[in-house]
């Protein structure tokens, strides 16, 4: 944005500055030793000798549990509508920047919290290194009874991200067990292991035969013809490198033995049961990595 030009979506945020982000809010538990003393232990926070709460506890005592408990939240609908707001132009993204908390007045086992909190302040558009987005700053006021015992300051930025550099695939872990694999896949090979006592193939390479527990074997060449066994389409969790929906089959090789790969040529919500497959070579990221993969043909 050039300087001196209106930031439009800025003069719709500022208007909640000023407007409840919560009311009414109620704390789950009243201040209480056990929680004291559990905290404590897993701060390695002495407790102190009076018996009332770290200060820094502040927030324990208006959480909502990991449940969640809407009913005490007193979250209003302005800092949802504030939030959406956002999204809706393209600050999707968030991360929490700053904390910061007054004690104006101890608290003790037995006191019942109630909590306020309000849109203190909408930043201008700033840039960041993260991207560019607002910084949003709610100030919570947590009282015991009718008296201020803590003010809760609390800083966002909600923004536009500029997208993650793309990851990597895992790279393979190649050992003595299965160097003869990989080093036949560089020669765009796909090498079964064989075992020479018995004869019997196998897949994935492994020291010793299954079925006769030879530790003697040569190998031989995959003629690359094959059909899909069974299959999955990964839609969640994301990982790195990968862009889901995407197929993961499970391929029975002409040979008999199966292999796990991918699905080339065949968008992943195409990929059946006993479709024929071929044997390729996908080269990825700038010819790094070079993996046997399986392209749909036509039946
Ligand atoms: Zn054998």
């Amino acid at each position: 944005m050039s300087g001196g030009e209106r930031d439009e979506l800025y003069e719709r945020l500022r208007v909640y500055e000023g407007q409840p982000a919560a009311t009414a809010g109620v704390g789950r538990d009243p201040v209480n030793e056990p929680m004291i003393r559990h905290w404590c232990e897993a701060m390695g926070h002495p407790v102190p000798p009076d018996g009332s709460a770290p200060q820094t506890m502040l927030q324990v005592w208006t959480m909502g549990g990991l449940a969640g408990h809407p009913a005490d939240s007193g979250r209003s609908d302005t800092y949802d509508a504030l939030l959406g707001a956002l999204d809706a132009a393209g600050c999707t993204s968030v991360v929490a920047t700053d904390c910061e908390q007054e004690y104006p007045r101890a608290l003790r086992p037995g006191d019942r919290i109630t909590f306020d909190a309000v849109i203190e302040s909408v930043s201008t558009r700033k840039a960041t290194k993260l991207g560019t987005g607002y910084f949003i700053t709610t100030r919570m006021d947590v009282r015991a009874g009718d008296q201020l015992a803590g003010r809760h300051r609390f800083r966002i930025l909600k923004y536009k991200g500029r997208g993650r550099p793309k990851e990597k695939r895992p790279r393979p872990v190649v050992n003595r067990d299965n160097a003869g694999f990989w080093a036949g896949v560089a020669e765009h090979r796909l090498l079964i292991q064989r075992c020479t006592r018995c004869a019997t193939l196998r897949f994935p390479w492994l020291p010793g035969c299954n079925a006769c527990g030879g530790q003697e074997w040569d190998t031989v060449e995959a003629a690359g013809h094959g059909t899909v066994y069974s299959y999955v389409v990964m839609h969640h969790p994301p990982f790195p490198a990968f862009d889901p929906p995407y197929a993961v089959a499970l391929i029975e090789l002409a040979e008999g033995v199966r292999i796990i790969s991918n699905i080339t040529g065949v968008p992943y919500d195409k990929v059946r049961i006993g479709m024929p497959v071929q044997l390729e070579f996908l080269r990825v990221e700038d010819e790094e990595l070079e993996l046997p993969v399986f392209r749909g043909v036509d039946a």
